[in-house]
């Protein structure tokens, strides 16, 4: 049956004809590292707590996607979602909706080992992990905290509990893990992860970032190439942001081999595919990771709306995204929520 785009049914749709169907929902803005691109050492005042969907508010919403909206995929994310008292009991309710979304958390790994088997019994399909170093002492520069050795074991307990493919986000940073490129694949191969590097976005709290300090998704792929043989992947794109290659001479689920992918939001921008919403932990829908306008949906739960008049508000929301992130745009500004409290 064709999908309506009447306030109360249907779709996310903007006016440039993109539909959202992926979910990223941040569950807190709290986190166990300090990861240099994303919060400062001291880290941030945090959300107020009464301002925080409580679990059963952010079941509500995203059913409210899922059943009203067409939502088909819905990726739990941070600050660190591993910290949420509630995830488990979240993920069985969203993974109870009907039609069933595809589930996928993005974490640290911290915790990850001991939690994994309790969250794929719960119905999570899957994990991006995030590791920018091989390093003990660089990984305690970039995320001022000494804990390499448990994202190590959060990403192998994620891989044994089957919460495959198990991927790993990378963030390089000039002068401190631009030289792992290589490495850091080397790793993935070995381990069976997919890996994919992110360009380092404008979205730091410090609001530190320099364009001209970024290393670029050119550059990864000149350190890529340089070791590894890298083949065109046959697969369709559709609205994901990661370009994608498989590695020859490697095993792996992808007509027999591993596949490497890059994010280049910045030098190479997919905007005119994205398929995104985002939630945040105090309920404010995002259309955009950049945008700097929210829509409050917390005061229209909290008020007694119905799912039919918070589905409307959710679609208003999106109807107004821009064309694209505007970082190249000289009056571009950074949102004034940081990262962390967005989710990436
Ligand atoms: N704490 C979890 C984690 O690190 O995976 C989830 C939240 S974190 C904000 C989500 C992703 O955003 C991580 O892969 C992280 O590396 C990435 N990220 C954070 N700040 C970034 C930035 N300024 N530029 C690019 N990626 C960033
Ligand atoms: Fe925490 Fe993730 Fe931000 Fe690192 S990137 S500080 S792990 S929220």
């Amino acid at each position: 049956m064709e999908q309506s785009t009447r306030p109360g049914t249907g779709r996310l749709a903007d006016r440039y004809g993109r539909v959202a169907t992926d979910l990223r929902v941040s569950l807190t803005d709290r986190c166990n590292l300090r990861c240099s691109y994303c919060m400062p050492p001291e880290g941030l005042p945090w959300l107020p707590s009464p301002d925080i969907l409580t679990d059963d508010e952010v079941i509500r919403l995203v059913g409210v996607a899922v059943r009203l909206l067409g939502v088909t995929e819905v990726r739990f994310t941070g600050g660190e979602p591993l910290l949420r008292p509630g995830l488990t009991r979240i993920v069985a309710a969203v993974a109870g909706l009907r039609p069933r979304p595809v589930l996928s958390l993005t974490t640290n790994g911290i915790g990850l080992g001991r939690l994994a088997p309790g969250l794929r019994d719960a119905g999570l399909d899957r994990v991006n992990v995030s590791l920018d170093t091989l390093d003990a002492e660089r990984f305690a520069r970039l995320a001022y905290r000494r804990r390499l050795a448990e994202v190590l074991a959060g990403l192998a307990g994620a891989a044994a509990a089957g919460l495959t493919p198990v991927k790993i986000n990378s963030v390089l940073l000039r002068g401190i893990n631009d030289d792992e490129a290589p490495a850091l694949l080397r790793f993935a191969l070995d381990h069976g992860y997919e890996l994919r590097f992110i360009e380092q976005m404008p979205l730091d709290a410090q609001q530190a970032w320099d364009r001209s300090r970024m290393v670029t998704a050119a550059e990864i792929l000149d350190a890529l190439t340089a070791e590894f043989a890298l083949l065109p992947d046959p697969a369709e794109r559709g609205g994901a942001p990661a370009e994608t290659w498989l590695v020859a001479g490697s095993s792996g689920p992808h007509g027999g081999l591993a596949r490497v992918g890059v994010i280049g939001t910045v030098t190479r921008p997919f905007c005119g595919d994205c398929d995104r919403t985002r939630l945040t932990a105090d309920g404010q829908v995002r259309d955009c990771l950049f945008a700097r306008h929210e829509s409050d949906l917390r005061t229209a739960l909290r008020g007694g709306a119905d799912d039919a008049e918070l589905a409307r508000r959710w679609q208003v929301a999106m109807s107004g995204k821009r064309a694209g992130h505007g970082i190249d745009d000289p009056t571009f500004l950074q949102p004034a929520r940081p990262m962390s409290a967005i989710g990436g």
